[in-house]
């Protein structure tokens, strides 16, 4: 049996919320946010995703309609916003540097370093106290 984890509204709520909170907290004031609660076809079994339009400055943060594990907690659902702003805040180094194929896996391992760091610095430090509606 395939075990249904989906994520409510309220879930929702607590990712926009979040997502908003580190946008401030980090004053990524160029970009404008779009927060949405659907899957992303072309990026599948992930809590949450990021697609951005570089030269509009359009990021686009969604939080995936289901998750494979059982830990959605209120933790959880701000972590992963957190690490979705955190990708946006990277997101100069690809628009300068667009590794090719056989070098993307070590940038994006890279970014992703960079950001385990910052989860366990700076969202560790829990000063994301937001609450969803
Ligand atoms: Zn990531």
């Amino acid at each position: 049996m395939v075990k249904v984890n989906k994520t409510t509204k309220k879930d929702f709520a607590i990712f926009k919320k979040a997502v908003l909170f580190w946008q401030e907290y980090f004053g990524l004031k160029d970009w404008e946010f779009v927060i949405v609660h659907e899957d992303n076809e072309s990026i599948s079994e992930v809590r949450a995703w990021c697609g951005y339009d570089v030269k509009g400055k359009i990021a686009t943060i969604g939080l995936a309609t289901e998750w494979d594990k059982d830990d959605r907690s209120e933790n959880q659902l701000k972590k992963s916003a957190f690490h979705e702003v955190c990708e946006v805040l990277m997101c100069p180094l690809w628009a300068i540097g667009m590794p090719h194929d056989s070098e993307k896996w070590h940038f994006e391992a890279a970014v992703h370093g960079i950001i385990r760091t910052l989860e366990n610095t700076v969202f560790s430090a829990s000063l994301c106290r937001c609450k969803g509606e």
